[in-house]
């Protein structure tokens, strides 16, 4: 592995740093702000305001007005499309400064937010455009001199919370639908990256969206996060994190008005691959799989099962990969590997490859930080790994391989499963039974088969067990913005 040079950052435009309520940029009322970093340095980009319950409360306001007596719920949906249109429009413009914006905030390699969080961004507020005009319901044909239909009614106030691995395309997963549908969204970033989400808010209000539709308030989860989760004027709150929180939802819902809850938490997912694969093409989706988004991605193909007739050519292949990852400034045209996005999530990650090294695991590539400054980890890869082992139950959210041996098809089904997670799994091999068996056998929300991470916003993603609640993307995900109305009139 080699690190590239930190460079200075380039000049990267920052945008809004207040809360977005009302379609006005205001700072928080208690007057605090919060510093959002440079993962890749530690230096302090900018002093964000840091919203809480009291900012909230006016923004629920006034999300409930442009919802209860419009303009928002007076236009038409063929407006409401055009306006999603017109922002994913104005996105696809200040694309370049958008993708830096992300790099700065999160530490992803400027590459890959160029190639996938824009494209992904703009491609999602645009399937979801098309949906506005299109959401309607049935007439039913019931017993008796009655005219029965429904009605797909936009759920009401959204109150959405995200994640800072990939900030902007979250926002869109859960703005996209939510605007199609007719709801209006009180939305917090993570802390870690509120800077993207406030710049999508000025593009918002830049397209033309009526004030109140999109309030945007960054601050921590346990304050400006919980006040969202606990409101009574919320219809429903969509989040994406750890499980942990999700529970947190979960109850804040159940404990004040049982607002409709989705949820997209954690995973811990299966990535099985049978000798009589394609070897090159299983090593190299199997690597993306795990190192993506410096391994910060909820559906990570962080147990790696591979089939013991090819167990150790298989990790002499990935081992050499993971060797020549280069790790460094994600502005440099070369770096693969940005850093981790903050302290936390770096010490998180260094905690389990010491506990890997304490249970046994065998450490065959990386196991160290990169550099002294900035949140750098060497692309990691650990041999031997047994089921019961940390580093092969948690989500560690981070560069780290687990490689665990497998016989047979059964057998790799029973230990694929044995998880409280299910969010996604993936196989490889070029016997259709296998790939059809693990298909239906393994209980997650999507499998991948001879690829992984592939993501489309019309492809519906979401988690079995304690993965999640609900999906998002395509029809499915619509329709958790929507309630469905039952009419009956006497002929
Ligand atoms: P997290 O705490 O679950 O954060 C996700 C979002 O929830 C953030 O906006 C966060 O606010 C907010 N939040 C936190 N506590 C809350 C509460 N009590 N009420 C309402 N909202 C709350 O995740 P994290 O601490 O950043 O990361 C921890 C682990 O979660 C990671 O190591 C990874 O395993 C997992 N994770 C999963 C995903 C995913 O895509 N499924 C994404 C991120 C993290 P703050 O910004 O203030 O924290
Ligand atoms: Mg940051």
């Amino acid at each position: 592995m080699s690190t590239a040079t930190l460079s200075s950052p380039p000049k990267v435009k920052i945008g809004p740093t207040k809360l977005l309520i009302n379609g006005e940029w205001q700072a928080a009322a208690s007057g605090k702000t919060f510093p959002t970093i440079n993962p890749a340095t530690e230096e302090v980009i900018a002093q964000v305001a840091e919203g809480d319950a009291a900012d909230v409360e006016s923004a629920v306001k006034a999300a409930r007005r442009a919802f209860d007596e419009g303009p928002w719920s007076k236009m038409s949906a063929t407006e409401r499309g055009k306006l999603l249109l017109k922002l994913a429009d104005l996105i696809e413009a200040n694309r370049k400064e958008l993708a830096e914006l992300e790099t700065l905030d999160n530490g992803k390699p400027l590459g890959e937010s160029i190639k996938a969080d824009l494209p992904l961004t703009i491609m999602c507020y645009r399937y979801f455009a098309g949906w506005a005009d299109k959401i309607h319901g049935k007439t039913i044909p019931i017993n008796g001199p009655y005219f029965c239909y429904t009605r797909h009614e936009p759920v009401g106030v959204a109150g959405q919370i995200i994640p800072w691995n990939f900030p902007m395309l979250m926002q869109a997963w859960k703005l996209g639908p939510a605007l199609a549908a007719g709801c209006t969204v009180v939305l917090k970033p993570a802390e870690q990256t509120p800077l993207s989400a406030l710049r999508i808010g000025e593009l918002i209000m830049e397209a033309g969206f009526p004030p109140g539709v999109v309030n945007i308030v960054p601050g921590y989860g346990p304050t400006a996060g919980a006040a969202i989760a606990r409101h009574m004027d919320v219809d429903k709150v969509a989040f994406t994190g750890s499980t942990e929180v999700g529970h947190i939802i979960m109850k804040h819902a159940a404990e004040t008005n049982l607002k409709r809850v989705t949820l997209e938490l954690g995973g811990k997912s299966p990535n099985v691959v049978f000798a009589d694969t394609d070897l090159d093409a299983a090593v190299e989706g199997a690597y993306f799989g795990l190192f993506f988004n410096q391994g910060q991605c909820c559906v990570a193909g962080s147990r790696l099962f591979v089939e013991e007739k090819i167990h150790d050519q298989f990790v002499e292949k990935m081992v050499a990969k993971a060797k020549a990852r280069k790790v460094g400034d994600p502005f440099a045209r070369e770096t693969m590997q940005g850093p981790q996005v903050d302290r936390d999530q770096f010490e998180k990650v260094m905690g389990y490859i010491d506990s890997g090294k304490k249970e046994g695991a065998k450490l065959l590539a990386g196991g160290g930080r990169v550099g002294q400054k900035g949140f750098f980890v060497e692309p990691t890869v650990f041999g031997d790994v047994k089921d019961d082992m940390k580093i092969a139950r948690e989500e560690i959210f981070g560069p780290v391989m687990s490689i665990i041996r497998f016989k047979d098809l059964d057998e790799v089904v029973q230990r694929a499963n044995r998880t409280m997670y299910g969010l996604a799994a993936a196989v490889w091999t070029k016997d259709i039974t296998k790939a059809h068996a693990i298909a239906n056998r393994v209980r997650a929300g999507t499998v991948w088969v001879n690829c992984y991470d592939v993501f489309d916003a019309a492809a519906p993603f979401g988690g079995f067990k304690q993965s999640g609640v609900g999906r998002e993307l395509g029809e499915y995900g619509l329709q958790a913005y929507t309630e469905v109305k039952t009419v009956v009139v006497k002929l």
